[in-house]
């Protein structure tokens, strides 16, 4: 009898709270799931850093921005030393000018002396010198030294013709005691381009008879013709 109850007494138990136990099962399941979930989700939020992308995406945020892609952010970064020596690669690698010469039959017979007084035989007076004179045929072709752009082509007593090439830069050259300029300002010019031809038109060096007084400067400033030609052994 004792057994009957019992028996009894355990289904009836499980009849009445069968519905909590299986509610609590349905709760283990739940939970359950969700550490799994939260297992798989941290899983897969650590891998997330772990694909570079992160940092790549730093490395654009702070770069300021080329906007290239990541590839070549890399190179930016593994090839930054050569890339710092690249603009100094530029500088140097123009190559330096070098001016043909303004007659191509001619000698010099004044040369370029601005710390050193030489006679002037027009105006009898010993005077610096802030160019070369090349003496020609009278009539014979003077022509620009290098490309540029006519800048001036104008006239004066002392100087005569003048025509001034700009080579860009703040390097000017200019042709003086010329005979007929063939060029206007604007035009572009040469090297061998004809700006006119040589000639006594320069009053203040008439007597050093048909030549071209060839100048050059930079940024205003006198400088050497010989900082840019090479004549003879200079
Ligand atoms: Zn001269």
């Amino acid at each position: 009898m004792k057994s009957k109850i019992n028996t009894q007494k355990i289904k009836a138990f499980f009849k009445k709270n069968s519905y909590y136990m299986i509610m609590g099962v349905c709760v283990l399941a739940i939970g359950a799931m969700i550490t799994v979930a939260v297992v798989v989700g941290s899983k897969g939020s650590d891998a997330t850093p772990n694909e570079v992308i992160n940092p790549d995406n730093n490395n654009n945020n702070l770069t300021p921005q080329p906007g290239i892609d990541d590839n070549v952010n890399k190179d930016d970064t593994t090839v930054a030393p050569p890339a710092d020596e690249l603009p100094d690669t530029d500088v140097i690698t123009p190559e330096p000018i070098v001016f043909g010469l303004p007659v191509s039959a001619g000698t010099i017979i004044k040369d370029y002396t601005m710390d050193t007084l030489v006679w002037s035989s027009t105006l009898k007076q010993y005077q610096v010198h802030n160019g070369i004179d090349f003496n020609a045929e009278e009539g014979a072709s003077v022509v620009s030294v290098y490309d540029g752009t006519v800048i001036d082509v104008s006239y004066n007593a002392l100087h005569g013709n003048v025509v001034k090439v700009d080579h860009g830069n703040g390097l000017v050259t200019s042709y003086s005691s010329l005979a007929g300029p063939t060029v206007t300002v604007g035009q572009i010019v040469y090297t061998g381009t004809k700006l006119g031809s040589v000639s006594t038109s320069a009053t203040a060096e008439m007597s050093d008879g048909a030549h071209v007084h060839f100048t050059v400067s930079l940024d205003g400033q006198t400088v050497s013709p010989y900082d840019y030609m090479v004549i003879g052994d200079k």
